[in-house]
């Protein structure tokens, strides 16, 4: 998962206060550890820390942190332990002529192999993350042999697999690029002489930078003193390992992105409301009152209620202070996260049949507690209807979603989740009605949901089974 950020301002004393302005909007992406690194046209400096935006820059981190080029990074381990070594963005000093920072968004699916080639070569690593490792491989492999920074990206692109959309900066320089897929989302804004880059578009609003374009897949975008340069990716088919087309993660509608956010040429509000919308138009049931799973499902149930003519009600309150239910390291722990964040409205629930719409299930956790506490609430019957086709294989291009073994739409059929949740009723989108709704369905990544990897998994998949069994 993660949230990426750069700032080119060379005119400007510092950019410190627009990094950590947008960092902070994209808080959802990453609430492990962050960190910013900014250059002043000669040197460059780097600060992270473990914990939100607001504990890490609550100030600045010294008086001389300032710089007119940055790049910053919000992170979600996806790979790697919770340690300083794995915050980005990652700084590298040897091989090239000038320091150079980086922050990427995304999980590579040959870090082990490109890893053993460049330790082979004497590389020391100090943690398990991608950004150290894609840092190390523009700079060793291509820098020290004279490549420029473009042909170091293209030699990137070619041997290195996965999901990245990066920020690159050397202390006067910002470069943005993403894998020949634009598996994850990465725009950019700005004009004159002040350009943003950024995961979301929420980055930029907040910068009051208006969107200016989403970086097409493969492709590199140059701010330097010179202008702003393009580069499409040459070859991009190619580059694809033949597939004609690109693979935008779908989950991003669906969970990540927030939905003031527009991802691949959508507002996330907009598709949340259409998924809704479907979800109204083929549902047999009837309910009384339709209430969302805040937050990320807030637009689908409007979609819902809107399309159903039911009314809509926050008939779960949630508490924004309480840590993320999904990755708590063990199961009981994870029970007590999902009653410590809800809790319903009674008068919201007392007598009604309720539509209760969340956006996905993953183990089942979530929906089986909210379940029984919305019947504990005095639903007469709870219809859950779900955002998404079912959950049934892993990611490795940067959601963190469980082993495939661990997800329960993998394990159960729909009837059998629907009684293991203890529902009336279960519904979920089927994935050719999600490509309907998105549109454009050749355009994603939907492997979560079909199978269907763009890009090989076998090396990563071996990867996570060896890390979980260690
Ligand atoms: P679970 O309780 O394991 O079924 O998780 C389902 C809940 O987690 C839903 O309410 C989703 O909004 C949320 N969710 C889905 N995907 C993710 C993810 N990758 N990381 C964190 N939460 C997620």
């Amino acid at each position: 998962m993660c949230g990426v950020m750069g700032v080119f301002a060379p005119r400007e004393a510092d950019v410190f206060d627009d990094l950590t302005r947008g960092l902070f909007q994209m808080q959802h992406r990453g609430q492990d550890a962050c960190g910013i690194a900014l250059g002043d046209g000669e040197g460059l400096d780097l600060h992270r820390g473990l914990g939100y935006v607001r504990e890490v820059f609550a100030s600045r981190p010294h008086d001389g942190f300032r710089g007119c080029v940055g790049c910053g990074h919000v992170r979600y381990p996806t790979q790697g332990g919770n340690r300083l070594q794995n915050a980005q963005p990652h700084r590298i000093d040897s091989f090239a002529d000038v320091p150079l920072a980086l922050a990427s968004n995304g999980d590579l699916t040959n870090y082990d192999s490109v890893r053993r080639q460049l330790e082979g070569a004497g590389i020391v690593f100090s943690g398990r993350n991608d950004a150290e490792l894609i840092l190390n491989f523009l700079a060793w492999k291509h820098l020290r042999c004279g490549s420029s920074l473009r042909e170091a990206i293209r030699a990137l692109q070619a041997e290195v697999h996965g999901a990245y959309s990066a920020c690159l900066m050397t202390p006067d320089a910002l470069h943005a690029f993403c894998d020949p897929f634009g598996l994850r989302p990465l725009c950019f804004g700005g004009e004159g002489g002040r350009w943003f880059v950024a995961s979301e578009t929420t980055a930029l609003d907040i910068n009051l930078v208006d969107l200016a374009d989403e970086l097409a897949p493969g492709e590199i975008v140059s701010f330097t003193r010179a202008g702003v340069e393009r580069w499409a990716h040459p070859d991009p088919v190619a580059a694809r390992g033949g597939r004609a087309t690109p693979a935008h993660c779908v989950f991003e509608y669906i969970y990540f992105s927030r939905p003031d956010a527009i991802a691949f040429g959508q507002r996330v509000y907009d598709v949340r409301k259409r998924i809704g919308h479907w979800l109204a138009t083929h549902d047999r049931s009837e309910g009384d009152v339709v209430v969302p799973v805040p937050d990320s499902s807030n637009a689908v149930a409007l979609g819902y209620a809107q399309a159903a003519g039911l009314p809509f009600e926050f008939g779960l309150i949630r508490n924004h202070y309480v840590g993320r239910t999904f990755i708590s390291p063990d199961q009981p722990r994870r029970d007590d996260g999902v009653r410590m964040k809800f809790n319903p409205l009674r008068n919201v629930f007392k007598g009604r049949r309720v539509i209760l719409v969340d956006d996905s299930i993953v183990r089942g956790t979530t929906s089986r507690k909210l379940v029984r506490m919305v019947r504990g609430a005095g639903a007469t019957e709870v219809h859950l209807r779900i955002g998404s086709p079912v959950t049934r294989y892993s990611c490795f291009y940067g959601i963190d979603t469980p082993t495939a073994e661990e997800l329960i739409g993998n394990r159960l059929d729909i009837e059998e989740i629907c009684a293991h949740l203890t529902a009336d009723s279960l519904m979920y989108m089927d994935v050719e009605s999600l490509c309907e709704v998105v549109g454009n369905p050749e355009r994603f990544c939907m492997a979560c949901f079909d199978g269907a990897y763009p890009v090989p998994i076998v090396e990563a998949k071996q990867a996570r089974q060896a890390q979980t069994a260690g």
